[in-house]
């Protein structure tokens, strides 16, 4: 016996990240987008620190490190340039951001 299942349904933005993390885009390149990621920051409304494992509103986030590509972020709450911010292909969950962290602060 056939399991419904409905292929045609298409996937919300959540599913698609975590279908990317999956197909192997690498922790690196999320790493990456903690790095000049103002404008990313200014287009959603959550981000997740790696290091302090702390999901908040990326408004909260005062202190910026110029650079040329576009500013760094830093966390409000630790101080560190480790902000992820949502919508660029990673999923800012807490098992995805304990993952970032043991790859790179650990
Ligand atoms: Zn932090």
């Amino acid at each position: 016996m056939q399991i419904a299942h409905d292929n045609r349904k298409p996937l919300n933005a959540y599913e698609q990240e975590y279908l990317a993390w999956y197909k192997g885009k690498s922790l690196s390149h999320a790493h990456a987008k903690t790095m000049a990621n103002r404008k990313d920051l200014e287009r959603t409304q959550r981000c997740g620190c790696i290091h302090c494992e702390r999901v908040f509103h990326p408004t909260l986030i005062i202190d910026w490190i110029p650079d040329q590509r576009g500013d760094t972020a830093e966390c409000p709450f630790c101080g560190l340039d480790a902000i992820l911010p949502d919508g660029v292909g990673f999923p800012i969950t807490a098992e995805f951001i304990r993952k970032m962290k043991q790859a790179y602060f650990y």
